[in-house]
C-alpha cells in the first residue's frame, strides 16, 4: 500500500495542496556504497525505497580498479562491478532506481521535498549520502587542460597515458594507489608531495617505495600546469627554499584529498567547517527522519567498508522512525 500524505500525521503538512502525490517511505540520495547498503536494508525491511542515483551508481568506489580491502573478496572486486552487485542484491529485495540528481530541499516540513532536474518527491524519511569529491588545486592552467592531461581519476584516464611521463599530486593513499594504477601505462610516475612524509598507509607506502616506475619529488607544490593544447609540463616551488624548477610532463593527476556534496543541505542539515554533515551515532542529522551516511559526514575513515555499515545503520534507524511517526508499521533487521 503506499504512503498519501492524507494518511500521514506530520504536523505542519499540506494535505490539501497534494492530497494525491504519492509520498516514500524512504528516500535515498546518492548510490555509493553507503547509499546502496541503505537500500538493502530498507529493502529488506519491505520499506521499498527510492534511490536516486545521482552523477556515479557505486559513487567513488567505482572508480577503482580494484578494491582490495572489502571484506568477502580475497582476490579483489573490481570497483565498478561491486556497485553493480550492490545494486543487484537491493534490487532483489524491492529497491527501486532512478539516474535523477537531486537539486533542492526542503526539510523544514514533514514530508520532506526533495527536487530534482525534473520532478518532486515527497519522502517521510531521507537518507543522505552525496558523498564526496575530489578536490582541485586550482592553480593556473588546471581548468583549461583537464581531460587534455589534467585528470582526477586513473582508472578512467590512464589508458591514455601509454608510455607516457606522468607526475601525481599528492602523498595520501588516493595517490599513492593511483600512482601504482598508472605505473600499468606511463613510462614513469613522479609523485609530487608538498611535505617530506606520505600520509598514506605502510602496504601502499611499501609498495610505491618499491616500484621501479615510481619516483618522489619531496616539499614541492605545483604552482601552475604548463602547456597550451595538452600538458606540457608543471610548474614547482620548493617549499623550504621557495626556488622553482619546472617539471616536465604529459600529464598530471592530482589527488589531493576530498570535498562533501552537501551544497544543497547548507541551512537546513547542521555541518562542520568542512561542510560534513554532522549526525548522531544513530546517524540521525539535527532533523529526525532525515539520515547521513559514508562520506558525507565522515573525513575519517571514507572506506568502502565503513560506508555501507552506516548506510545499513541509517536505513535501520529511519526504520524505527515510521515505526513511531508513521501510521505504517515497518519491520526492521535488527
Ligand atoms: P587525504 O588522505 O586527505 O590526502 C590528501 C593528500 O593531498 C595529502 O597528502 C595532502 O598533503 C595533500 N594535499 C592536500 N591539499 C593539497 C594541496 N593544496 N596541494 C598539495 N597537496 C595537497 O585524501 P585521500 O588520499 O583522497 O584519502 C582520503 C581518505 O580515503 C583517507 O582516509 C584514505 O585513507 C582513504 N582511502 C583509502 C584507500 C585504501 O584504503 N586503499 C584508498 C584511497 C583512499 P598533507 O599530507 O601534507 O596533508
Amino acid at each position: 500500500m503506499e504512503l498519501r500524505l492524507n494518511n500521514l500525521k506530520s504536523p505542519g503538512a499540506e494535505p490539501q495542496a497534494n492530497a494525491e502525490k504519492k509520498v516514500e517511505k524512504v528516500l535515498v540520495l546518492g548510490a555509493g556504497p553507503a547509499g546502496m547498503s541503505a537500500a538493502l536494508y530498507a529493502a529488506r525491511a519491505e520499506l521499498n525505497p527510492l534511490v536516486l542515483i545521482g552523477t556515479e551508481l557505486g559513487g567513488q568506489a567505482s572508480l577503482t580498479f580494484t578494491i582490495e580491502n572489502y571484506p568477502g573478496f580475497p582476490d579483489g572486486v573490481g570497483g565498478a562491478e561491486l556497485g553493480e552487485l550492490f545494486k543487484k542484491q537491493a534490487e532483489r529485495f524491492g529497491a527501486r532506481f532512478e539516474y535523477e540528481m537531486a537539486t533542492e530541499v526542503d526539510f523544514s516540513r514533514r514530508p520532506f521535498v526533495v527536487k530534482t532536474y525534473g520532478k518532486e518527491i515527497l519522502a517521510e524519511t531521507v537518507i543522505v549520502t552525496t558523498g564526496a569529491s575530489p578536490n582541485h588545486l586550482n592553480i593556473p592552467g588546471e581548468n583549461l587542460l583537464v581531460g587534455r592531461g589534467v585528470s582526477y581519476c586513473a582508472t578512467c584516464d590512464g589508458w591514455f597515458f601509454k608510455e607516457k611521463k606522468l607526475a601525481v599530486v599528492g602523498g595520501g593513499d588516493s595517490a599513492l594507489e593511483e600512482a601504482l594504477f598508472l605505473t600499468r601505462y606511463a613510462s614513469s610516475v613522479t609523485i609530487i608531495h608538498r611535505r617530506d612524509e606520505l600520509r598514506a598507509g605502510a602496504i601502499l607506502q611499501r609498495r610505491a617505495k618499491e616500484n621501479p616506475k615510481i619516483n618522489f619529488i619531496w616539499n614541492a607544490v605545483v604552482e601552475e600546469i604548463l602547456g597550451e593544447n595538452g600538458v606540457q609540463g608543471l610548474k614547482l616551488r620548493e617549499v623550504i627554499t621557495g626556488a622553482e624548477t619546472t617539471f616536465a610532463a604529459d600529464g598530471v593527476f592530482i589527488f589531493v584529498g576530498h570535498t562533501p556534496n552537501t551544497q544543497i543541505f547548507k541551512g537546513q542539515l547542521d555541518m562542520d567547517e568542512k561542510g560534513y554533515i554532522k549526525t548522531d551515532l544513530t546517524m540521525t542529522t539535527n532533523i529526525p527522519g532525515v539520515y547521513a551516511a559514508g562520506e558525507v559526514m565522515d573525513s575519517h575513515y571514507r572506506q568502502v567498508v565503513t560506508s555501507a555499515g552506516m548506510g545499513a545503520a541509517a536505513a535501520i534507524q529511519a526504520g524505527r522512525f515510521l515505526e513511531e511517526h508513521s501510521l505504517e508499521p515497518a519491520a526492521v533487521e535488527k
